[in-house]
């Protein structure tokens, strides 16, 4: 049975484009709703598997509306923004959206990126351990395949972050504040190369698997 996509978008041109390319070309069932006061409910009557959601909506914004979805469910959420440099500040506010589209987009570009998302958080709920990674946050210690890594505490934090939440993607100002409890400001590049050492001890423990994805523009995630 296909899969179902709850659209939360107030222009009906574009929530009518939505529901027919991911209809036609995606084989998904869809669902609209034009008003964000709406959409909670509808997400809890109707437990979509995938929600698009536009930022500015009325009755309430977008932002809203994924902080409520995002305190009771996990499900994959792709925020629709007007403005590339909105999803900066969205990253920012630590939403947890798996994905952002910004408008203008190409109805085939949605779809690939609806496929995507469902197709990760497949991924991470068919591996709940992540292929072999354990992270002991009491001891501070990460094991892959059981042996265990040799890890700053600084990539440590880090890959118990990016862990947590498989393909979702955090930007590099989040990454910095879960590397130090203190909040001290530390450069961009300081946060490459902590990725960088990360993800070369990672890589020889899993025998090359590259499991720290960057994500141009936006930051990185973790890809188990
Ligand atoms: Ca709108």
């Amino acid at each position: 049975m296909g899969k179902s996509i709850l659209i939360v978008e107030d222009e009906p041109k574009i929530a009518g484009l939505l529901e027919d390319y991911l209809r036609t070309q995606g084989g998904f069932h869809t669902l609209s709703v034009a008003r964000g006061d709406q959409a909670v409910a509808i997400f809890r009557d109707e437990s979509p598997d995938l929600i698009l959601l536009d930022l500015m909506l009325p009755g309430l914004d977008g932002i809203e509306v994924c902080k409520q979805i995002r305190a009771e469910s996990d499900v994959p959420i792709i925020m629709v923004t007007a403005r590339v440099e909105e999803i900066d500040r969205l990253l920012g506010l630590e939403l947890g959206a798996d994905d952002y589209i910004c408008k203008p987009f190409s109805p085939r570009e949605v779809v690939a990126r609806v496929k995507a998302v469902l197709r990760r958080a497949e991924i991470a709920y068919q591996k709940p351990d992540q292929e072999g990674l354990e992270i002991d946050s009491d001891r501070f210690t990460a094991k892959y395949g059981g042996k265990t890594l040799p890890l700053t505490p600084v990539e440590f934090a880090l890959l118990k972050s990016l862990a947590a939440y498989p393909g979702r993607v955090f930007s590099r100002d989040q990454l910095m504040n879960e590397m130090y409890s203190d909040y001290r400001v530390v450069s961009d590049r300081a946060v490459d190369t902590h990725i960088k050492n990360l993800r070369k001890k990672l890589n020889q423990s899993s025998g090359g698997k590259d499991m720290i994805e960057s994500v141009y523009g936006l930051g990185y995630r973790f890809e188990p």
